[in-house]
Protein backbone atom coordinates (compact mmCIF):
# COMPACT_ATOMS: atom_id res chain seq x y z
CA UNK A 1 0.00 0.00 0.00
CA UNK A 2 1.06 3.29 -0.81
CA UNK A 3 2.13 5.81 2.32
CA UNK A 4 3.19 9.26 2.66
CA UNK A 5 4.56 10.82 5.77
CA UNK A 6 1.87 13.65 5.60
CA UNK A 7 -1.09 13.36 3.64
CA UNK A 8 -2.94 16.85 3.36
CA UNK A 9 -6.56 16.48 2.74
CA UNK A 10 -7.77 19.41 0.70
CA UNK A 11 -5.80 21.47 -2.65
CA UNK A 12 -7.28 24.96 -1.00
CA UNK A 13 -5.74 27.65 0.96
CA UNK A 14 -5.28 25.53 3.72
CA UNK A 15 -3.80 22.57 1.90
CA UNK A 16 -1.78 24.36 -0.29
CA UNK A 17 -0.67 26.77 2.63
CA UNK A 18 0.50 23.39 5.04
CA UNK A 19 2.23 21.74 1.83
CA UNK A 20 4.22 24.87 1.30
CA UNK A 21 5.11 25.56 5.57
CA UNK A 22 6.29 21.94 5.81
CA UNK A 23 8.87 22.39 2.87
CA UNK A 24 10.03 26.00 3.95
CA UNK A 25 10.02 24.29 7.65
CA UNK A 26 12.60 21.95 6.46
CA UNK A 27 10.23 18.73 6.69
CA UNK A 28 12.08 16.30 4.78
CA UNK A 29 9.26 12.87 4.74
CA UNK A 30 6.93 12.71 2.00
CA UNK A 31 4.18 15.11 1.29
CA UNK A 32 1.06 13.84 -0.78
CA UNK A 33 -2.27 16.83 -1.40
CA UNK A 34 -5.21 15.14 -2.08
CA UNK A 35 -7.70 16.83 -3.71
CA UNK A 36 -11.68 16.16 -4.43
CA UNK A 37 -11.24 19.33 -7.57
CA UNK A 38 -8.92 18.99 -10.78
CA UNK A 39 -7.38 22.15 -10.79
CA UNK A 40 -4.25 23.05 -9.38
CA UNK A 41 -4.67 25.00 -5.75
CA UNK A 42 -5.43 28.49 -6.72
CA UNK A 43 -6.91 31.55 -4.70
CA UNK A 44 -10.94 31.18 -4.18
CA UNK A 45 -11.80 34.89 -3.10
CA UNK A 46 -10.76 36.21 -6.83
CA UNK A 47 -14.44 33.63 -7.72
CA UNK A 48 -16.52 36.06 -6.88
CA UNK A 49 -14.16 39.46 -7.75
CA UNK A 50 -12.02 39.61 -10.50
CA UNK A 51 -11.75 36.07 -11.72
CA UNK A 52 -15.78 36.22 -12.27
CA UNK A 53 -15.54 39.61 -13.71
CA UNK A 54 -13.17 38.26 -16.51
CA UNK A 55 -10.28 40.66 -15.58
CA UNK A 56 -7.96 37.96 -13.96
CA UNK A 57 -7.24 34.89 -15.84
CA UNK A 58 -6.94 31.01 -14.00
CA UNK A 59 -3.38 31.69 -14.16
CA UNK A 60 -3.07 34.42 -12.55
CA UNK A 61 -5.19 32.72 -9.46
CA UNK A 62 -2.89 29.95 -9.00
CA UNK A 63 -1.66 29.74 -5.70
CA UNK A 64 1.93 28.08 -7.16
CA UNK A 65 3.05 27.61 -10.38
CA UNK A 66 2.32 24.20 -11.72
CA UNK A 67 6.38 23.53 -11.45
CA UNK A 68 6.73 24.60 -8.19
CA UNK A 69 4.91 21.20 -6.60
CA UNK A 70 6.97 19.06 -8.34
CA UNK A 71 10.45 20.73 -7.26
CA UNK A 72 8.77 20.86 -3.63
CA UNK A 73 8.63 17.31 -3.58
CA UNK A 74 4.72 17.46 -3.24
CA UNK A 75 2.71 14.55 -4.80
CA UNK A 76 -0.69 15.65 -5.96
CA UNK A 77 -3.89 13.22 -5.99
CA UNK A 78 -6.30 15.71 -7.84
CA UNK A 79 -9.49 14.68 -8.98
CA UNK A 80 -10.12 12.36 -6.19
CA UNK A 81 -11.62 12.44 -2.37
CA UNK A 82 -10.96 10.81 0.66
CA UNK A 83 -14.13 9.00 1.77
CA UNK A 84 -13.07 7.20 4.20
CA UNK A 85 -9.92 7.03 7.20
CA UNK A 86 -9.22 4.80 9.41
CA UNK A 87 -7.59 6.04 12.32
CA UNK A 88 -6.46 2.85 13.86
CA UNK A 89 -4.59 1.68 10.97
CA UNK A 90 -3.63 5.31 9.92
CA UNK A 91 -5.43 5.08 6.71
CA UNK A 92 -7.09 6.64 4.12
CA UNK A 93 -9.63 5.31 1.37
CA UNK A 94 -9.85 7.53 -1.66
CA UNK A 95 -13.16 7.77 -4.13
CA UNK A 96 -10.97 5.84 -6.97
CA UNK A 97 -10.86 3.09 -4.14
CA UNK A 98 -7.36 3.60 -3.37
CA UNK A 99 -5.87 3.58 -0.08
CA UNK A 100 -2.96 4.90 1.16
CA UNK A 101 -1.16 4.90 4.33
CA UNK A 102 -0.35 8.15 6.48
CA UNK A 103 2.36 9.34 9.76
CA UNK A 104 0.39 12.41 9.82
CA UNK A 105 -2.98 13.82 8.54
CA UNK A 106 -3.82 17.15 7.44
CA UNK A 107 -7.76 17.63 6.82
CA UNK A 108 -8.34 20.99 5.28
CA UNK A 109 -11.30 19.89 3.03
CA UNK A 110 -12.96 23.78 3.19
CA UNK A 111 -17.41 23.48 3.00
CA UNK A 112 -19.64 22.66 0.64
CA UNK A 113 -22.18 25.50 -0.10
CA UNK A 114 -25.23 25.13 2.12
CA UNK A 115 -27.75 24.85 -0.41
CA UNK A 116 -31.43 26.13 -0.29
CA UNK A 117 -34.13 23.22 0.17
CA UNK A 118 -37.42 24.65 -1.11
CA UNK A 119 -39.35 23.71 -4.52
CA UNK A 120 -37.59 24.07 -7.50
CA UNK A 121 -34.24 24.36 -5.43
CA UNK A 122 -32.51 21.99 -8.09
CA UNK A 123 -33.70 24.07 -11.61
CA UNK A 124 -30.75 24.91 -13.93
CA UNK A 125 -29.55 28.49 -13.27
CA UNK A 126 -29.35 28.35 -9.52
CA UNK A 127 -25.92 28.74 -8.93
CA UNK A 128 -23.71 28.73 -5.36
CA UNK A 129 -19.99 30.11 -5.70
CA UNK A 130 -17.53 28.24 -3.68
CA UNK A 131 -15.20 26.82 -6.93
CA UNK A 132 -13.84 27.41 -10.34
CA UNK A 133 -16.03 25.78 -11.86
CA UNK A 134 -18.93 27.16 -10.20
CA UNK A 135 -17.77 30.53 -11.35
CA UNK A 136 -17.26 29.19 -15.15
CA UNK A 137 -21.09 27.64 -15.09
CA UNK A 138 -22.22 31.04 -14.23
CA UNK A 139 -19.73 33.26 -16.25
CA UNK A 140 -21.38 30.93 -19.25
CA UNK A 141 -24.62 31.70 -18.52
CA UNK A 142 -23.75 35.51 -18.36
CA UNK A 143 -22.39 35.21 -21.46
CA UNK A 144 -25.41 33.18 -23.02
CA UNK A 145 -27.48 36.40 -22.26
CA UNK A 146 -28.90 35.67 -18.81
CA UNK A 147 -29.65 39.45 -17.49
CA UNK A 148 -32.27 39.48 -15.24
CA UNK A 149 -30.51 38.21 -11.39
CA UNK A 150 -31.60 37.38 -8.39
CA UNK A 151 -28.44 36.81 -5.19
CA UNK A 152 -29.99 35.14 -2.66
CA UNK A 153 -27.93 35.69 0.58
CA UNK A 154 -26.45 38.90 1.83
CA UNK A 155 -23.27 37.96 2.92
CA UNK A 156 -19.48 39.23 1.43
CA UNK A 157 -19.72 36.29 -1.14
CA UNK A 158 -23.13 37.53 -1.71
CA UNK A 159 -22.62 41.15 -2.24
CA UNK A 160 -19.37 40.48 -4.38
CA UNK A 161 -21.90 38.62 -6.46
CA UNK A 162 -24.01 41.34 -7.06
CA UNK A 163 -21.18 43.89 -7.33
CA UNK A 164 -19.83 41.47 -10.37
CA UNK A 165 -23.64 41.34 -12.12
CA UNK A 166 -24.33 44.69 -12.25
CA UNK A 167 -20.97 45.02 -14.46
CA UNK A 168 -22.40 42.53 -16.68
CA UNK A 169 -25.36 44.74 -16.93
CA UNK A 170 -27.35 42.75 -15.15
CA UNK A 171 -30.57 44.11 -13.28
CA UNK A 172 -29.94 42.31 -9.97
CA UNK A 173 -32.39 42.02 -7.32
CA UNK A 174 -30.58 41.04 -3.64
CA UNK A 175 -32.53 39.05 -1.35
CA UNK A 176 -31.79 38.70 2.34
CA UNK A 177 -33.79 37.18 5.01
CA UNK A 178 -32.30 39.19 8.07
CA UNK A 179 -33.33 42.85 8.30
CA UNK A 180 -30.21 44.17 7.42
CA UNK A 181 -27.16 42.77 5.19
CA UNK A 182 -23.52 41.43 6.60
CA UNK A 183 -25.50 41.24 9.92
CA UNK A 184 -23.73 38.03 11.02
CA UNK A 185 -20.03 39.67 10.34
CA UNK A 186 -20.84 43.78 10.80
CA UNK A 187 -22.20 46.01 12.65
CA UNK A 188 -25.48 48.12 11.45
CA UNK A 189 -23.30 50.90 10.44
CA UNK A 190 -21.27 49.21 7.70
CA UNK A 191 -24.67 46.95 6.43
CA UNK A 192 -26.58 50.26 6.03
CA UNK A 193 -23.77 51.83 3.88
CA UNK A 194 -23.34 48.48 1.54
CA UNK A 195 -27.42 48.46 1.25
CA UNK A 196 -26.94 52.27 0.06
CA UNK A 197 -23.95 51.43 -2.36
CA UNK A 198 -25.62 48.39 -4.35
CA UNK A 199 -29.11 50.53 -4.39
CA UNK A 200 -27.01 53.57 -6.01
CA UNK A 201 -25.83 50.67 -8.08
CA UNK A 202 -28.93 49.78 -9.82
CA UNK A 203 -29.70 46.45 -7.25
CA UNK A 204 -32.77 46.70 -5.95
CA UNK A 205 -32.06 45.31 -2.22
CA UNK A 206 -34.77 43.29 -0.02
CA UNK A 207 -33.87 42.81 3.59
CA UNK A 208 -36.48 40.60 5.53
CA UNK A 209 -37.32 38.92 2.24
CA UNK A 210 -37.64 35.17 2.66
CA UNK A 211 -37.42 32.40 -0.32
CA UNK A 212 -40.54 30.13 -0.62
CA UNK A 213 -39.51 28.70 -3.80
CA UNK A 214 -37.96 28.57 -7.69
CA UNK A 215 -40.07 28.66 -10.65
CA UNK A 216 -39.05 27.71 -13.54
CA UNK A 217 -39.91 27.26 -17.28
CA UNK A 218 -39.04 23.66 -18.16
CA UNK A 219 -35.77 22.61 -16.09
CA UNK A 220 -34.54 26.48 -15.99
CA UNK A 221 -35.30 28.65 -13.39
CA UNK A 222 -37.50 31.60 -14.53
CA UNK A 223 -38.42 33.73 -11.08
CA UNK A 224 -38.11 33.24 -7.35
CA UNK A 225 -41.08 33.85 -5.21
CA UNK A 226 -40.86 34.94 -2.04
CA UNK A 227 -42.83 34.23 1.38
CA UNK A 228 -45.13 37.36 0.77
CA UNK A 229 -46.21 35.78 -3.00
CA UNK A 230 -44.17 38.06 -4.72
CA UNK A 231 -42.09 36.42 -7.64
CA UNK A 232 -39.20 38.15 -8.64
CA UNK A 233 -38.32 36.96 -12.34
CA UNK A 234 -34.95 35.47 -12.80
CA UNK A 235 -32.93 34.08 -15.65
CA UNK A 236 -30.21 33.18 -12.98
CA UNK A 237 -30.03 32.87 -9.23
CA UNK A 238 -27.15 32.87 -7.73
CA UNK A 239 -27.41 31.36 -3.69
CA UNK A 240 -24.51 32.25 -1.36
CA UNK A 241 -25.93 31.63 2.32
CA UNK A 242 -22.69 29.95 3.97
CA UNK A 243 -21.15 26.65 4.01
CA UNK A 244 -21.50 23.45 5.67
CA UNK A 245 -18.30 22.15 6.66
CA UNK A 246 -16.95 18.62 4.71
CA UNK A 247 -15.92 16.85 7.70
CA UNK A 248 -17.82 13.81 6.45
CA UNK A 249 -15.43 10.76 6.83
CA UNK A 250 -13.67 12.80 10.04
CA UNK A 251 -16.58 12.46 11.77
CA UNK A 252 -17.69 8.94 10.53
CA UNK A 253 -13.91 7.88 12.21
CA UNK A 254 -14.83 8.76 15.30
CA UNK A 255 -13.72 12.86 15.14
CA UNK A 256 -15.24 15.03 17.58
CA UNK A 257 -17.14 17.96 16.03
CA UNK A 258 -20.32 18.99 14.60
CA UNK A 259 -20.05 22.20 12.71
CA UNK A 260 -16.88 22.00 12.13
CA UNK A 261 -13.99 19.56 13.55
CA UNK A 262 -12.79 20.17 16.67
CA UNK A 263 -9.33 21.41 17.18
CA UNK A 264 -6.88 21.99 20.26
CA UNK A 265 -4.43 24.88 19.77
CA UNK A 266 -1.99 22.89 17.89
CA UNK A 267 -4.80 22.71 15.14
CA UNK A 268 -4.89 18.35 16.73
CA UNK A 269 -7.92 16.96 16.52
CA UNK A 270 -9.16 14.21 18.90
CA UNK A 271 -7.87 11.30 16.42
CA UNK A 272 -4.12 10.85 16.75
CA UNK A 273 -1.59 12.49 14.31
CA UNK A 274 -5.21 13.50 12.78
CA UNK A 275 -5.25 17.93 12.16
CA UNK A 276 -7.56 19.88 10.30
CA UNK A 277 -7.20 23.42 9.42
CA UNK A 278 -9.17 26.34 7.85
CA UNK A 279 -12.59 26.50 7.37
CA UNK A 280 -13.84 22.84 8.48
CA UNK A 281 -11.81 23.58 11.92
CA UNK A 282 -13.76 24.52 15.38
CA UNK A 283 -11.16 26.21 17.30
CA UNK A 284 -10.83 28.55 20.60
CA UNK A 285 -9.93 31.88 19.56
CA UNK A 286 -8.42 33.87 21.69
CA UNK A 287 -9.53 36.95 19.32
CA UNK A 288 -13.23 35.86 20.09
CA UNK A 289 -12.74 35.51 24.14
CA UNK A 290 -11.44 31.99 23.39
CA UNK A 291 -15.47 31.17 22.14
CA UNK A 292 -14.88 28.04 19.90
CA UNK A 293 -15.76 29.34 16.43
CA UNK A 294 -14.99 27.93 12.73
CA UNK A 295 -13.60 31.11 10.87
CA UNK A 296 -14.02 31.77 6.76
CA UNK A 297 -10.78 33.37 5.71
CA UNK A 298 -7.87 33.03 3.55
CA UNK A 299 -5.70 33.85 6.45
CA UNK A 300 -7.26 31.44 8.94
CA UNK A 301 -6.41 28.80 6.88
CA UNK A 302 -2.89 30.08 5.73
CA UNK A 303 -2.09 30.61 10.01
CA UNK A 304 -3.38 26.87 11.24
CA UNK A 305 -1.84 25.50 8.10
CA UNK A 306 1.50 26.66 9.61
CA UNK A 307 0.84 26.02 13.11
CA UNK A 308 -0.39 22.03 12.10
CA UNK A 309 3.30 22.17 9.78
CA UNK A 310 5.27 23.30 12.79
CA UNK A 311 3.69 20.68 15.26
CA UNK A 312 4.51 17.87 12.81
CA UNK A 313 8.12 18.99 13.37
CA UNK A 314 8.02 18.90 16.85
CA UNK A 315 7.97 23.03 17.43
CA UNK A 316 4.65 23.73 17.39
CA UNK A 317 3.41 27.22 18.59
CA UNK A 318 -0.32 27.38 19.85
CA UNK A 319 -2.73 29.13 17.26
CA UNK A 320 -2.82 32.72 18.11
CA UNK A 321 -2.50 34.83 14.33
CA UNK A 322 -4.21 37.82 14.64
CA UNK A 323 -7.75 37.31 12.40
CA UNK A 324 -7.85 39.74 9.29
CA UNK A 325 -9.99 39.39 5.73
CA UNK A 326 -11.11 42.23 3.08
CA UNK A 327 -13.88 42.30 0.40
CA UNK A 328 -13.83 44.12 -2.72
CA UNK A 329 -17.22 45.45 -4.16
CA UNK A 330 -17.18 48.19 -7.11
CA UNK A 331 -14.41 50.13 -5.96
CA UNK A 332 -14.45 50.06 -2.36
CA UNK A 333 -12.08 47.79 -0.69
CA UNK A 334 -13.42 46.92 2.63
CA UNK A 335 -10.51 45.77 5.36
CA UNK A 336 -11.46 44.06 8.59
CA UNK A 337 -9.17 43.25 11.87
CA UNK A 338 -10.09 41.64 14.34
CA UNK A 339 -13.30 39.73 15.44
CA UNK A 340 -16.33 41.55 16.15
CA UNK A 341 -18.51 39.07 17.45
CA UNK A 342 -20.35 40.40 21.30
CA UNK A 343 -19.34 43.82 20.52
CA UNK A 344 -21.28 46.11 22.83
CA UNK A 345 -20.63 49.90 21.25
CA UNK A 346 -19.67 50.69 17.67
CA UNK A 347 -17.91 54.27 16.56
CA UNK A 348 -17.88 55.08 12.84
CA UNK A 349 -15.15 57.54 12.06
CA UNK A 350 -15.42 59.89 8.86
CA UNK A 351 -18.60 60.23 7.04
CA UNK A 352 -19.56 56.87 5.28
CA UNK A 353 -21.08 59.66 2.56
CA UNK A 354 -17.24 59.92 1.58
CA UNK A 355 -16.81 56.30 0.72
CA UNK A 356 -14.01 56.26 3.14
CA UNK A 357 -14.58 56.34 7.12
CA UNK A 358 -14.40 53.09 9.62
CA UNK A 359 -16.50 51.47 12.51
CA UNK A 360 -14.18 50.39 15.38
CA UNK A 361 -15.61 47.61 17.31
CA UNK A 362 -15.58 47.77 21.33
CA UNK A 363 -16.24 45.85 24.00
CA UNK A 364 -16.02 46.86 27.49
CA UNK A 365 -14.17 49.52 26.66
CA UNK A 366 -11.47 47.90 24.78
CA UNK A 367 -11.25 47.79 20.91
CA UNK A 368 -12.01 44.42 19.64
CA UNK A 369 -11.98 44.95 15.77
CA UNK A 370 -12.40 47.85 12.92
CA UNK A 371 -13.94 47.62 9.47
CA UNK A 372 -12.21 50.08 7.44
CA UNK A 373 -13.99 51.28 3.72
CA UNK A 374 -10.99 52.88 1.54
CA UNK A 375 -8.96 53.28 4.78
CA UNK A 376 -6.10 52.00 4.74
CA UNK A 377 -4.55 54.11 7.49
CA UNK A 378 -7.12 53.31 10.10
CA UNK A 379 -6.60 49.35 9.00
CA UNK A 380 -3.15 49.23 9.72
CA UNK A 381 -3.45 52.08 12.90
CA UNK A 382 -6.30 50.01 14.14
CA UNK A 383 -4.83 46.64 14.08
CA UNK A 384 -2.44 48.17 16.57
CA UNK A 385 -4.84 49.30 18.84
CA UNK A 386 -6.65 45.48 18.75
CA UNK A 387 -3.36 44.05 19.65
CA UNK A 388 -2.53 46.34 22.68
CA UNK A 389 -6.49 45.71 23.60
CA UNK A 390 -6.18 49.21 24.10
CA UNK A 391 -9.17 51.80 26.16
CA UNK A 392 -9.38 54.55 23.74
CA UNK A 393 -11.53 58.24 24.49
CA UNK A 394 -14.71 57.33 21.87
CA UNK A 395 -14.86 61.32 21.55
CA UNK A 396 -11.42 61.09 20.27
CA UNK A 397 -11.64 57.76 18.39
CA UNK A 398 -15.21 59.11 17.01
CA UNK A 399 -12.88 61.91 15.24
CA UNK A 400 -11.21 60.79 11.77
CA UNK A 401 -8.68 63.87 12.09
CA UNK A 402 -7.22 61.98 15.28
CA UNK A 403 -4.99 59.56 13.74
CA UNK A 404 -5.86 55.62 15.54
CA UNK A 405 -2.05 55.34 16.53
CA UNK A 406 -2.44 58.74 19.10
CA UNK A 407 -5.28 56.63 20.99
CA UNK A 408 -2.51 53.20 21.56
P1 LIG B 1 -10.83 25.55 0.60
O1 LIG B 1 -9.94 26.62 0.07
O2 LIG B 1 -12.28 25.60 0.21
O3 LIG B 1 -10.24 24.16 0.13
C1 LIG B 1 -10.85 22.96 0.41
C2 LIG B 1 -10.58 21.99 -0.73
O4 LIG B 1 -10.85 20.67 -0.27
C3 LIG B 1 -11.48 22.22 -1.93
O5 LIG B 1 -10.72 22.23 -3.11
C4 LIG B 1 -12.42 21.01 -1.91
O6 LIG B 1 -12.87 20.63 -3.18
C5 LIG B 1 -11.53 19.97 -1.29
N1 LIG B 1 -12.23 18.83 -0.66
C6 LIG B 1 -13.41 18.84 0.00
N2 LIG B 1 -13.69 17.61 0.46
C7 LIG B 1 -12.66 16.83 0.10
C8 LIG B 1 -12.36 15.45 0.29
N3 LIG B 1 -13.17 14.63 0.98
N4 LIG B 1 -11.23 14.95 -0.24
C9 LIG B 1 -10.37 15.77 -0.95
N5 LIG B 1 -10.61 17.07 -1.16
C10 LIG B 1 -11.73 17.59 -0.63
N6 LIG B 1 -11.56 34.87 2.35
C11 LIG B 1 -10.91 36.03 2.59
O7 LIG B 1 -10.11 36.08 3.53
N7 LIG B 1 -11.13 37.13 1.82
C12 LIG B 1 -11.99 37.10 0.76
O8 LIG B 1 -12.18 38.11 0.09
C13 LIG B 1 -12.67 35.89 0.47
N8 LIG B 1 -13.50 35.77 -0.60
C14 LIG B 1 -14.05 34.57 -0.90
C15 LIG B 1 -14.83 34.45 -2.06
C16 LIG B 1 -15.37 33.21 -2.41
C17 LIG B 1 -16.19 33.09 -3.65
C18 LIG B 1 -15.16 32.08 -1.58
C19 LIG B 1 -15.77 30.76 -1.94
C20 LIG B 1 -14.41 32.20 -0.43
C21 LIG B 1 -13.84 33.44 -0.09
N9 LIG B 1 -13.05 33.58 1.05
C22 LIG B 1 -12.41 34.77 1.32
C23 LIG B 1 -12.87 32.46 1.99
C24 LIG B 1 -11.60 31.70 1.71
O9 LIG B 1 -11.48 31.42 0.35
C25 LIG B 1 -11.65 30.42 2.54
O10 LIG B 1 -11.71 30.78 3.89
C26 LIG B 1 -10.44 29.54 2.28
O11 LIG B 1 -10.44 29.10 0.95
C27 LIG B 1 -10.46 28.36 3.24
O12 LIG B 1 -9.45 27.46 2.92
P2 LIG B 1 -9.67 25.90 3.19
O13 LIG B 1 -8.40 25.25 2.82
O14 LIG B 1 -10.24 25.70 4.52
O15 LIG B 1 -10.82 25.48 2.16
Amino acid sequence: MEHADVIIVGSGHGGASAAIALRQQGFEGSVMMIGRENNLPYERPPLSKEYLAGTKPFERILIRPEAFWAERNVTLRLGNAVSAIDPMTKTVTLTDKSEVRYGSLIWSAGGNPRRMSCAGCDLEGIHTVRDLADADRMMAELEGGSRRAVVVGGGYIGLEAAAVLTKFECQVTLLEAQDRVLSRVAGEELSAFYEAEHSAHGADVRTGANVEAFEGEGVKVSGVKLASGEVIPADIVVVGIGIVPAIGPLIAAGAAGANGVEVDEYCLTSLEDVYAIGDCAAHANPYAGGAVIRLESVQNANDMAKVAASTIMGEGEPYSAFPWFWSNQYDLKLQTAGLSLDYDKAVTRGDPASRSFSVVYLKEGRVIAVDCVNSVKDYVQGRKLIEARAEPDTELLADAETPLKELL
